[in-house]
């Protein structure tokens, strides 16, 4: 683990080191934005590391400086102490998936995962591209959507967060895939005209049928098998 430093860069303290802020309730917080809605909460330094290698921004404050905690972007962050190996979504996710798992009722503990997932796909951006409709919206309407149901995932699929996982919208997209309305062949949307559908829902899926998703290179594996889930 390394120790995350930055310096102020304007005011009367212009230069002197500011660290991660620990919040009142013992977490940090990473954003992609100051805005509050966008703080993904986590519990220690190491899980707020692996959120700024992925880009986002984090609080931070001095305790020798009488001053609000500020967000600093992750450019503006250093890390210290580099005989350690960083530490990556990669290494931190497994954890949390695990913790979210062992513990069926924890709707806190899959949050958590999902909110860290979200962070770590979308690269500290506040807005991102849904991978079906390829429509950009904020953070918050997008969800990070397992491809392959993750109950029927392997632990060694499960740790293929870049290829398992995908930022999908909640405009309807998510829940047309999640649900087989739609499924991707060849890296295509395709309308799945084995399920019975709506006139307003028809005009969803028209929108997006067609469509050539960005992942399929890395992900062909997982939507095959969604598609052999509602395909048949
Ligand atoms: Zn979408």
């Amino acid at each position: 683990m390394s120790k995350l430093i930055a310096y102020k860069s304007r005011g009367e303290y212009k230069g002197e080191p500011i660290y991660p802020h620990r919040h009142k309730d013992g977490t940090y917080v990473a954003s992609p934005s100051r805005f509050e809605v966008d703080y993904v909460h986590v519990d220690t330094v190491e899980e707020l590391e692996a959120l700024v290698r992925s880009g986002l921004g984090t609080r931070m404050s001095s305790p020798d400086i009488n001053q609000a905690a500020s967000l600093i972007t992750a450019d503006n962050i250093e890390f210290t102490d580099s005989t350690s190996p960083p530490v990556t979504a990669k290494s931190v996710l497994p954890r949390l998936s695990e913790e979210a798992e062992l513990d069926f009722d924890s709707i806190t503990k899959s949050r958590k995962e999902q909110a860290f997932l979200r962070a770590h796909l979308s690269r500290g951006r506040t807005k991102a591209k849904c991978v079906l409709c390829e429509n950009e919206y904020p953070l918050e309407f997008l969800v990070a959507a397992h491809i392959k149901r993750r109950s029927e995932c392997s632990k060694s699929e499960k740790l293929d967060f870049d290829n398992i996982a995908a930022l999908m919208c909640k405009a309807g997209c998510d829940d047309m895939f999640e649900k087989g309305y739609v499924f991707v062949s060849g890296g295509v949307v395709k309308n799945n005209e084995k399920r019975s559908t709506t006139p307003a829902l028809d005009l969803l899926i028209r929108k997006i049928e067609g469509n050539i998703v960005s992942n399929w290179a890395g992900s062909s594996v997982y939507y095959k098998n969604h598609e052999s889930q509602f395909n048949k």
